[in-house]
């Protein structure tokens, strides 16, 4: 299948080459199901003239070729788009993130069980079937929760030639969790001390290759353990997770003053309001708004931050999440919401 989709490309040319685009290795990431074709399009200077119009043939010539499957062609240019501010644009490369990660992106909340590990296992999945590299580390000592959502909670990470550790791949995302090494049973005492080399290791001892993007799902809180993690880490930006309930807002507050003080700016990428109002399967119009009424759109508009998205109480997204196939895989309402905060977050880097 994958040679059938590389055989239409081969029939699409770069207009400044008289090479196709898979002879140029524009190509990466394919990923082809029976319900979609995703890959990436990597541009060797920042911005590229032709780059819409070779990806709209692209989708055109596919879409002919395999009627009712979704085709998704993401750009990737040379370096980070030179639109925004200087002093805006994100680091790509910082002293604490290897040099092969584009964009390193952390997943935070005030309050614990508001759902920020669902947003990272399904905005990592999301952009991976966009055709971008994802790599995911759960870095939850409290409760990691990414290996079940992943379906790998037996996985044993194997040590290449280098003793560097080798990520679990499953659904494109390179995934490796802090709780692939610390036993369930271990007490709190013993990971706190831990959470920060145990992340460093993981983020700098581990063989991600190259990457568009590594999301950090970080305990919840805004303790000790995130200042070090933060100060040390250096991120390109961190998208904060919360739910409309009144404490948990609060707590998601507390999380963005951290974020904006002196001694820790870190860029903040945004809001995403979890559990947004109730939504029944058989009722799809309808809204019920369980635990309060857009606080995230509100926190988002007091701090003149981005609304990266609105996620809605599905239970689909619960089951989907303890069965290790998180919702993001499949057609639905859930899946159009986590579409719709990946746009925001790459509409955030400049990247849309
Ligand atoms: P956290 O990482 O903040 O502790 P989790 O991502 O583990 O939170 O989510 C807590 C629980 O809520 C999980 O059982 C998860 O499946 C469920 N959950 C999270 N978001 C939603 C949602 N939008 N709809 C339904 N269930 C959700």
């Amino acid at each position: 299948m994958n040679e059938q989709v590389l055989g239409i490309l081969m029939r699409i040319a770069h207009p400044e080459s008289d090479k196709n685009i898979v002879a140029l290795g524009m190509v990466e990431a394919l990923n082809v199901t029976p319900e979609r074709i995703s890959f990436s399009l990597r541009f060797g200077k920042p911005r590229d003239p032709f780059a819409s119009a070779i990806k709209r043939q692209c989708e055109q010539a596919l879409r002919q070729e395999f009627p009712g499957r979704a085709v998704e062609v993401a750009l990737l240019f040379a370096e980070a788009q030179p639109m925004q501010p200087a002093a805006k644009r994100p680091a790509t490369h910082t002293p604490a993130a290897p040099k092969n990660i584009r964009y390193t992106v952390a997943v935070m909340s005030g309050k614990g069980g508001v759902g920020k590990s669902t947003i990272a296992a399904n905005l990592s999945i999301s952009l991976a079937q966009r055709g971008y590299r994802v790599g995911l580390i759960d870095a939850d000592i409290y409760g990691p929760s990414i290996p079940k959502m992943f379906g790998v909670e037996d996985a044993k990470p194997l040590l290449n030639g280098q003793e560097k550790i080798i990520p679990v791949e499953k659904y494109a995302v390179k995934v490796l969790s802090i709780g692939f090494f610390v036993k369930p049973g271990d007490p709190l005492i013993w990971r706190a001390p831990m959470a920060t080399s145990a992340l460093k290791q993981l983020l700098l001892q581990a063989e991600w290759g190259e990457l568009d993007f590594l999301l950090i799902d970080m305990p919840p809180g805004t303790g000790d353990i995130h200042l070090t993690l933060l100060q040390e880490l250096k991120l390109t930006g961190v998208v904060v997770v919360s739910t409309p309930q009144q404490v948990a807002l609060a707590d998601a507050l507390k999380g963005i003053n951290m974020l904006s003080s002196a001694n820790i700016k870190t860029r903040i990428l945004g809001v995403v309001e979890n559990m947004a109002w109730f939504t029944p399967a058989e009722l799809p119009q309808n809204r019920y708004y369980i635990f309060g009424k857009e606080g995230g759109r509100q926190l988002a508009h007091d701090r003149q931050l981005a609304l990266l998205g609105e996620i809605p109480i599905v239970q689909s997204i619960c089951d989907s999440g303890d069965s290790g196939t998180p919702a993001a895989l499949s057609d639905g309402l859930p899946k159009a919401a986590f579409d719709t905060l990946t746009e925001n977050l790459l509409e955030q880097l400049n990247m849309a």
